[in-house]
């Protein structure tokens, strides 16, 4: 590697190949370092677009591999501020910098020659006998050019720097207008009044014996952003719409939906479409289920009622009372923060061989961060895991996973180092920090991610871990999830904080039958959202009045009266604060399908530690990263393409009619 293309901050000393120099950061240095590697990178790029000798992949993407790798590792220090060391003086360089950032992203693609080179290579990629994991490389980066434009001619380009530019603009308004009216507290008639936010709302309908005030925050929340006012969106989501469909257009896609699912799991609009409406039938018959017994208890109490939208949480949950009798606070006592650190990593070692040891002397950006080090079969070191457990000012709230490094052995091996990162409350000294059920499972599916990052085994950096697809990224994450609930981990590790003793097996059926309940709801609210989503991207024409197709998207559905959708479109952030989610929603049920179904390839085998699954599971999904098609390597590891008898199973609802393999 020629010193000379290296960017300050790319060169990381240290044990284990380099450790991230959190020690030696200082927000004063951000802008300089960024500025020297987004010079480096440029330089890099120039060398390679101007290289008189014909296009091979060697001579094209190997290096720019190593130029995206550099301007990474000068980064992630920079990066890792944004989410967990956040100040004032952080935030100024940042405003600074991200529009350079994505100044530099925009300059990549539209160069010209790097493209023409690129398209080479791809082209060629058969004749020239690159390995499978080279050729999808080669395939990968030439669909990011032609899917951001670099095949264009020049007007075509003008156009699409145009509409980006102008959505760019339209996402900001959306996003200011939904933020206006969550703003408005809705006042009611006793004088208090409810923010209008679902963390306010959601419980707030639970809770509210107020049936006319239900109704009236209920109409304040799924009214966000259609109130006929300054802050309607209505007329910014139809010209989004419409221009989305124009750039897919433009791209040489049949609509914005096409455009999108050309890199996911899913590959057209018409899979993903197939699985939300396989699991429409069997949800809208379990929520028909729920509003009856929802129903009855209104009646029995005399309440004269017939369930609205504004009372479906509230009698849900008299419901659940009831039926599973169920207490967070009857579980926290069980679920310590730190042992059910240890019990996710013995469930590592356990499945894949994984062990972890903590380490000290390494640089970090907070005192409470801690590293383990990772070993892997016979001993070989596997990478590093930081841990950052606690909220603080300046951390972005949630959970999420980090990679600081991914691994890959371009030039030698490289051995990932990852972070998990959650916002509990840190505990009085010698206190132990009690969770709930739920931020157990986020614990383990944060970890499922760790491990994702940790069990790569590839060459190339951009195909490490956890780069692959939205739709397939969430299914080690969620996979994971299942192993807090056996009775391994229970038994040894969710101790009650006091008496040691291990959880009663009552509290335990309890979990697992509340694990069911009210799924009928989730699911449809959540697929009503999906499926408008995905129709309204697959329109052409596109609609010219949103709410009118909103309406009659739903009602074609067979939308019951009692529920509303999860986001309506003059809300719907996932879809119009950024291209992010859009005619992409659908990725949380297709990601909870393959976990369905993986899940029961251990049960159908010798339970969920069964060693030759696990080993399989490592061999052909969580060390391929992105070399391999995920479809292909999903069936590698199942034997068979996926199907939603287990998902429907986890859900509650009766067996699709469709059997295995019918979708997903
Ligand atoms: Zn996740």
């Amino acid at each position: 590697m020629n010193d000379m293309t290296n960017p300050p901050g790319a060169a990381w000393s240290g044990p284990y190949g380099g450790l991230p120099p959190f020690d030696k950061a200082r927000v004063a240095d951000f802008k300089p370092t960024l500025e020297a590697a987004i010079a480096a990178e440029l330089a890099a790029i120039d060398r390679i677009a101007s290289d008189p000798a014909p296009a091979t992949f060697d001579n094209t993407h190997a290096p720019l591999e190593r130029a995206l790798r550099d301007f990474d590792r000068a980064a992630a220090v920079y990066r890792t501020f944004s989410r967990t060391m956040s100040s004032p003086e952080y935030q100024a360089v940042e405003r600074e910098m991200e529009p350079r950032l994505a100044a530099l992203r925009d300059e990549v693609v539209q160069n010209a020659r790097l493209f023409a080179r690129i398209a080479a290579v791809h082209e060629g990629a058969e004749a020239a006998g690159l390995t499978p994991e080279q050729a999808r490389l080669a395939w990968l980066r030439y669909t990011d050019f032609v899917r951001a434009g670099a095949g264009l001619d020049a007007t075509a380009k003008n156009r699409l720097a145009d509409i980006n530019q102008r959505l760019a603009g339209l996402y900001t308004r959306f996003n200011q207008n939904v933020l206006a009216d969550e703003s408005k507290k809705v006042p009611l008639d006793d004088g208090t009044e409810v923010p209008n936010t679902r963390s306010s709302v959601e419980p707030f309908l639970a809770s509210s014996q107020n049936r006319a005030h239900r109704e009236k925050v209920w109409r304040a929340f799924v009214s966000r952003g259609d109130n006929g006012d300054e802050h309607d969106n209505k007329p910014f989501i139809a010209e989004i719409v419409r221009l989305r469909l124009e750039r897919a257009k433009l791209l040489g896609y049949a609509t914005h939906a096409h455009w999108r699912l050309e890199r996911s799991m899913a590959k057209s609009p018409a899979r993903a479409l197939g699985l939300l409406e396989a699991v429409w039938k069997p949800a809208l018959a379990r929520v028909r289920e729920e509003v009856a017994d929802m129903q009855a208890v209104a009646d029995r109490e005399g309440a004269g009622i017939t369930i609205e939208p504004w009372d479906y949480r509230y009698y849900a949950e008299k419901v659940r009372r009831q039926k599973y009798d169920l207490d967070d606070a009857e579980v926290k006592p069980y679920l310590q923060l730190d042992p059910l650190r240890e019990a996710m990593f013995w469930v590592a070692s356990e499945l894949l061989g994984l062990t972890f040891t903590p380490v000290s002397g390494i640089p970090v950006y907070h005192p409470d961060v801690r590293v383990w080090e990772v070993k892997g079969d016979g001993g070989r070191h596997a990478g590093l895991f930081y841990f950052d457990p606690y909220a603080r000012e300046g951390k972005v709230s949630g959970a999420w996973m980090n990679a600081y490094r991914g691994q890959e052995r371009l030039d030698g091996e490289v051995t990932p180092i990852v972070s998990n990162n959650c916002n509990y409350i840190k505990p009085a000294p010698g206190e132990p920090v009690l969770i709930s059920w739920n931020d157990a499972h986020t614990l383990f599916h944060e970890f499922g991610h760790a491990v994702h990052g940790l069990s790569s085994q590839v060459t190339y950096p951009s195909l490490a871990g956890t780069n692959v697809d939205r739709d397939y990224v969430e299914f080690p994450s969620q996979l994971l999830e299942h192993w807090l609930a056996t009775p391994e981990v229970l038994n040894r590790y969710a101790r009650h904080c006091r008496t040691d003793e291990p959880m009663p097996p009552e509290l335990l059926e309890k979990i697992r039958r509340a694990s069911r309940f009210n799924q009928g709801f989730e699911t449809l609210e959540y697929l009503s959202s999906a499926l408008v989503d995905m129709r309204l991207h697959l329109s052409d024409p596109p609609p010219q009045d949103v709410a009118a197709f909103e309406r009659e998207t739903l009602a074609e559905l067979g939308m019951p009266s009692q529920l509303c959708m999860r986001h309506r479109l003059p809300h719907f952030g996932h879809l119009f604060s950024s291209d992010g989610y859009s005619a992409g929603y659908y990725s949380y049920l297709w990601a909870d399908t393959l976990t369905a179904d993986a899940f029961e390839a251990f049960t159908e085998a010798g339970g969920p530690y069964d060693r030759a699954v696990a080993k399989r599971l490592s061999e052909h999904v969580l060390s391929r990263g992105n070399t391999i098609d995920p479809e292909e390597s999903y069936r590698a590891f199942r034997g068979r393409d996926p199907g939603i008898d287990a998902l429907m199973r986890k859900r509650g609802f009766a067996p699709s009619p469709l059997g295995a393999g019918g979708h997903a």
